[in-house]
């Protein structure tokens, strides 16, 4: 079979829920992928950041082979050898007292949410069915029904009724608009810190900061969505070291499975994890030790190639060179670490830029029609990142 077959198979199959490049990826190693004919592309999209360290990482691969000849699924009716020193790294790394292992992003939002509304009834004294969460405009957090009921695009929330209450929407990069919208039913603001799915909309300085703030003096948890943001790619480990801010809750996911499959966290402190008791809260693949052996392996690369460094140095670079394209049509390069975006005029369509992109052999998708993400494995070298910058320019000199 041909990728012309593999389309059509899709196609025929499977639900329409995508618009995917005409492109069928059959093999991969870092930065590179290949599809059935042979053709070798760079991989600027990363699977939307979850694969930070590289297609088949050997130290991740390595991890899960072992672990596949051990134990691989266990469920939490028992304890297993793997979550334990998951979680003790991950809370390492990310500088919280405990963790909560779920599967994918969405799961991951799901329960920071019932953390939140729980720990607003039984800590701050909120009558349960009252407790309110606030977020942003033009957000993305996952696509379950709740979540999808405070998103403000349409075509993620169309004739998905009856939608979950208790979320009130304000705009984005307005710390006054949160200030305002808080109530003594408030249990939580929920944001990413860079809107990834919106455009790689980054805030202004000082937003997070002040949103941390007016939380902290309103006894409201901040929820931190760092599921695209996070592990290293805008060039810190969370992109809200950014401004030194420490959310009272993270979600976590995408590069936490290492590319490989998915490993999604909650953390927070004690006092806050402490209102989920047995029984309250669960997965049956949440913590099974194949996801925590990959986890550990995931968050070691991390450490150990320094991804954090590599982002912030290649990210500028990226965008310095990115810069300097001659087309008319783009208004702006931005973004942070190796999270960036190329945004075209309004009415700009990027879909043909994508697929000359594709044909010049480098993969990246358009989002909201005018921009075009930028978002490479951070193993990426500066040579193999000079070569996709080749391309770019190439595909973007010749747009009329
Ligand atoms: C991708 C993403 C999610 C959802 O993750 P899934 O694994 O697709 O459920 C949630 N929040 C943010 C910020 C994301 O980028």
């Amino acid at each position: 079979m041909n990728t012309k077959d593999f389309i059509n198979m899709d196609h025929t199959y499977g639900a329409h829920n995508y618009h995917p490049l005409p492109v069928v990826i059959s093999e991969a190693k870092g930065a590179k992928v290949k599809d059935p004919e042979g053709k070798e592309y760079f991989d600027f999209l990363s699977a939307y950041s979850a694969v930070n360290q590289g297609h088949r990482h050997p130290k991740i691969i390595k991890a899960l082979t072992d672990q596949l000849n051990r134990c691989t699924l266990t469920s939490r009716a028992f304890h297993n050898d793997m979550m334990g020193p998951f979680l003790k790294k991950l809370c390492d790394f990310t500088g919280f007292e405990m963790a909560l292992p779920m599967n994918t992003g969405a799961e991951a939002v799901e329960t920071a949410l019932k953390l939140a509304r729980r720990w607003g009834a039984e800590k701050k004294g909120i009558k349960n069915g009252k407790q309110e969460i606030i977020v942003a405009e033009n957000n993305f957090h996952g696509r379950t029904i709740s979540i999808v009921s405070f998103s403000t695009d349409p075509d993620a929330r169309v004739n998905y009724g009856p939608y979950t209450p208790g979320f009130k929407i304000v705009p984005y990069n307005d710390a006054k608009a949160i200030e305002k919208a808080i109530t003594k039913n408030t249990c939580a603001v929920l944001l990413e810190p860079i809107q990834g799915e919106a455009g790689v909309f980054v805030p202004d300085a000082g937003y997070l900061k002040a949103v941390s703030d007016i939380c902290k003096k309103n006894n409201v948890l901040f929820i931190a969505d760092e599921i695209q943001t996070g592990f290293c790619r805008t060039g810190k480990k969370f992109a809200v070291d950014h401004e030194g801010v420490r959310p009272d809750v993270m979600t976590l996911g995408k590069a936490l499975g290492g590319g490989v499959i998915p490993v999604s966290a909650v953390v927070a402190d004690k006092h806050i994890m402490e209102v989920f008791t047995p029984g309250s809260h669960g997965s049956t693949f949440g913590g099974y030790p194949l996801a925590m052996a990959v986890g550990i392996a995931s968050i070691e690369v991390l450490e150990e190639e320094n991804l954090a460094d590599k982002a912030q140095e290649l990210g500028e670079f990226f965008r310095s060179e990115v810069k300097k394209i001659k087309c008319d049509k783009i208004v702006q390069v931005r973004g942070k670490g190796l999270l960036n975006a190329v945004v075209f005029e309004k009415g700009f369509e990027a879909w043909e830029v994508c697929v000359a992109l594709k044909e010049a052999g480098l993969l990246a998708k358009q989002t909201h029609g005018n921009i075009i993400r930028f978002a490479p494995p951070l193993v990426i070298t500066k040579e193999e990142l000079t070569e996709g910058l080749a391309i770019i320019k190439s595909v973007f000199e010749k747009i009329k």
